[in-house]
């Protein structure tokens, strides 16, 4: 059965309150779940070594390529041995991720109603056989005036958080502070975001990507 999982992010960039207390709080830990908790096996994945780079075509629209870019830098600064690599390609036929500014089809669940943009990312992923068929579908709408320098800081957040996912991390961090939480007010990852993708390319894998026409 293939089933559609579509991770929803909502962003708002006002209520970024620095928080910087928590002195002496308990140590978090320094990764989270990123994995599709399944029977009877977990849903993992990572771009093998022979897929990369990641070829991620992006729609021309409110600097979605710009955004995409930062956010393909900023993730493959985090890794130590360049585990991950992706680079924007003209060809959408060609691609493995497509990001897209329109609302996915099919029914979404909307969360909250004050951000100023929203993400989500589709992964056809058939639970049986563990196969991720390609492209993953990246999804960024605004939800205001796309001009808004508001609206543009959150497509820089939303776009990191989406090629997040694309990366292979198929979960939401519990920790407000990451972004990877599916309300991230983070503009770039944490050391934990980092962390969790070194060891997930370290990590065994359950799921391999195929392209729709392979
Ligand atoms: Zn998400």
């Amino acid at each position: 059965m293939t089933r559609r999982v579509r991770m929803a992010t909502l962003v708002a960039t006002v209520a970024a309150l620095a928080g910087c207390g928590e002195i002496g709080a308990p140590t978090r830990s320094d990764i989270y779940e990123w994995r599709i908790i399944s029977t009877p096996d977990t849903l993992a994945f990572h771009w093998p070594r022979e897929a990369l780079p990641v070829r991620i075509w992006v729609q021309d629209i409110y600097d979605l390529p710009m955004h995409t870019q930062n956010a393909i830098d900023g993730w493959k600064s985090g890794f130590l041995y360049r585990e991950w690599d992706a680079v924007l390609v003209s060809d959408s036929l060609d691609a493995d991720v497509l990001v897209l500014s329109k609302f996915p089809n099919g029914p979404t669940i909307l969360l909250g109603t004050v951000q100023e943009c929203e993400g989500y990312t589709d992964l056809a992923l058939d639970t049986d056989t563990k196969v991720l068929t390609l492209p993953i579908r990246i999804y960024a709408v605004p939800r205001y005036d796309p001009d808004l320098e508001a609206t543009k800081a959150c497509f820089g957040i939303v776009m990191y958080h989406e090629i997040g996912h694309a990366i292979g991390i198929f979960r939401h961090s519990p920790d407000p502070a990451d972004i990877m939480y599916f309300n991230p007010t983070t503009a770039t990852p944490t050391q934990r975001d980092f962390q969790t993708a070194e060891v997930l390319y370290h990590a065994r894998t359950t799921v391999t990507a195929t392209h729709a026409d392979d």
